[in-house]
């Protein structure tokens, strides 16, 4: 498990600069209360003073002739009566004080070289928010998909029954999930529930800290098609395929909505090939049935599907009116 380093260095500096703006709106408010209460200028400047001898007596200096109590009450003392200046003239007791957001790690993101619940946090939103799921984080989960909705006529084949072992199957792999996980062909008829599940799973798996990416396929291969023959900026259409190629878990959904050419065909190939070769999942959405995938798709990818995938097929009617989707 690894969080990507793209999203790890991109909160890494978030965090520095949500630094950088809090030191710049405290020294704009120290420069407007310099002006307005020159006395508490003086009492920062010894409150600095108070600060280093501290620092002086803490590391055993002896010249300092007071000991660290006296000097921790002295500068308590001018603190309060900088709080009191603050209050007489009509501002709040903590006006030249940052505001953390986080107090436990004082926005640093790391408390004594641990990462900070906060720092994590953030690692997940921002994680979330490149997968492009289309869902909020927290609308899907496991606990919302309803079996209810499949039909049940008390066989055990029923919509329902079977629904409820692929549900299962994908609850378990999502929890599992790893390196040596399986990729996953979900299909079946239209509003069955493909994207939840595989919203759910994606869910999952991002909270365990792998990368996902998330995308209908009909927006996939454009992407490629653009960086070959189109002209628009290259480098953000190369980050995108990177993430296509590399990301732990890629998810296209919908699968034969897209236009297939002979150029997609061969992109899709060389992306199965390449994610198998690395070791990297994929969970593949369709409406089609494997003998329409053979018909649309070329023997050689349909056949590496059909060897590197477990297919669970998704049974019922349409659900969709039921499950918003
Ligand atoms: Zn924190």
């Amino acid at each position: 498990m690894a969080y990507s380093k793209r999203i790890f260095n991109k909160v890494t500096n978030d965090f520095q600069d949500k630094r950088n703006e809090k030191k710049r709106l405290l020294h704009e408010r120290e420069t407007e209360i310099y002006q307005k209460i020159p006395n508490i200028e003086k009492i920062d400047a010894d409150l600095r003073k108070f600060g280093l001898k501290l620092t002086r007596s803490v590391m055993g200096g002896a010249e300092v002739g007071k000991s660290v109590e006296e000097i921790r009450k002295e500068s308590q003392k001018l603190s309060e009566i900088k709080c009191e200046e603050l209050v007489k003239n009509g501002f709040e007791p903590d006006y030249l004080l940052i505001k953390y957001d986080c107090d436990l790690c004082k926005d640093e993101g790391y408390i004594d070289g641990v990462m900070c619940k906060c720092f994590e946090k953030a690692i997940k939103e921002e994680a979330y928010k490149y997968s492009n799921l289309p869902l909020m984080m927290d609308e899907r989960t496991f606990e919302d998909f309803n079996l209810e909705l499949y039909p049940d006529d008390g066989t055990e084949t029923s919509p329902k029954n079977i629904m409820e072992a692929v549900f299962e199957y994908c609850k378990e792999y999502a929890f599992g999930f790893n390196e040596k996980s399986e990729n996953l062909l979900l299909y079946g008829g239209t509003g069955l529930g493909k994207t939840f599940m595989s919203s759910c799973i994606a869910k999952t798996v991002l909270e365990k800290g792998y990368s996902v990416f998330y995308q209908p396929a009909y927006k996939i291969f454009p992407i490629f098609e653009e960086l070959r023959f189109g002209d628009r900026d290259k480098e953000i259409l190369r980050m995108q395929i990177d993430e296509i190629f590399k990301t732990d878990l890629l998810i296209i959904d919908d699968l034969g909505t897209e236009l297939t050419t002979s150029y997609t065909a061969e992109v899709f190939f060389d992306l199965l090939n390449s994610r198998m070769n690395d070791k990297k999942k994929t969970i593949i959405n369709t409406n089609l049935s494997l003998s329409d995938m053979q018909g649309v798709y070329s023997e050689r990818i349909t056949s590496r599907i059909i060897g590197n995938f477990t297919q669970l097929k998704f049974y019922g009617e349409d659900i969709r009116t039921n499950l918003n989707s």
